[in-house]
């Protein structure tokens, strides 16, 4: 199989400047190293109707382009759950019954790192289990024998995050972006994960996983994300932040393309361009600040 890197948008609602920002550097990231370039939509939650479409229609509009079909979390279950029977043989998950409040109020385990789960559930006797079962559905924790792990990666180098219990299917039955996403990603040959530098921290926690699950661990490059002129991630309340609001201001998607560009130090015009001469030590390290309706050229 080709490696491939890939896009993963998770379709609850419209993609911004931001996401397409992220969109052309992971394509970039792909295109330039001779892989493939895959189109993973994670509609295991917050999936809202129509989004989809629009999101594989706004990528497509600013000359992202993908190879085969749309892959969808909603029928890769069996996958999570054949991964979720095989940690579970090993003796490597247990129930857990914790609600939120349950978790946040709990005194912390020993030299457990900050935001840690504190391991309430993780000696339950049989009957313990049985008698909270009678109560409330359980969730599958990841039984850790780590408290940290490091992961290299493109942009920051060496980066070292907690490891936890964490979550592996919820007590609604939904399987957790953390096994979904290093199920997937070995699935499909993706052997590059660019996304946005908000997921960094999750990233200790799913190499973890896949070296459990004896998954190669992808090359991560974690990107610089937009953000409004606070400097909070930007979002849908910062005014004209996607292609629909922005085409409503007169702004053609072109001239967003070419902002986005220009904000990587890349070269205007068609991506093919910005291919020829894309460099990942040259990017920013640093987030950029949205202009809004003031951007290059409008
Ligand atoms: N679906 C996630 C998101 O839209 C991205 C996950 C990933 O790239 O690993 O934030």
């Amino acid at each position: 199989m080709t490696p491939a890197g890939r896009f993963a948008p998770s379709p609850s609602g419209v993609l911004h400047v931001g996401n397409l920002r992220t969109a052309i550097l992971a394509w970039l990231f792909a295109r330039s190293t001779g892989r493939r370039f895959l189109m993973r939509v994670e509609d295991l939650d917050r999936a809202r109707a129509g989004a989809e479409a629009e999101q594989l229609r706004d990528l497509a509009a600013i000359g992202v382009d993908w190879d085969g079909g749309i892959v969808r979390q909603t029928d890769r279950e069996h996958l999570y759950a054949a991964a979720i029977d095989r940690l579970t043989a090993a003796g490597l998950t247990y129930e857990c019954f914790c609600t939120r409040r349950e978790i946040h109020e709990a005194p912390s385990a020993p030299h457990a790192p900050q935001g840690a789960y504190p391991g309430t559930c993780r000696n339950l006797s049989d009957a313990e289990r049985a008698s909270r079962r009678a109560v409330r559905p359980a969730a599958v924790r990841l039984r850790a024998a780590a408290t940290s792990a490091t992961v290299q990666d493109v942009l920051h180098g060496g980066f070292t995050g907690v490891v936890d219990d964490f979550v592996l299917r919820r007590n609604d039955g939904v399987t957790a972006y953390n096994l979904a996403v290093v199920v997937d990603d070995a699935a499909q040959g993706i052997d590059q994960v660019v996304r946005g530098d908000d997921l960094l921290p999750s990233t200790p926690r799913q190499a973890y996983l896949a070296s459990l699950l004896h998954i190669p661990v992808p090359e991560y490059a974690h990107v610089p994300l937009v953000v409004n002129a606070d400097g909070a991630r930007l979002a849908k309340r910062d005014g004209a932040v996607t292609l629909a609001d922005l085409a409503a201001a007169g702004v053609p998607v072109e001239q967003v393309r070419d902002a986005l560009l220009v904000s990587l130090g890349l070269p205007a015009g068609p991506l093919d361009r910005a291919l020829k001469v894309f460099d990942p030590a040259s990017l920013p390290r640093e987030p950029w600040v949205w202009p809004g309706l003031g951007l290059p050229g409008a």
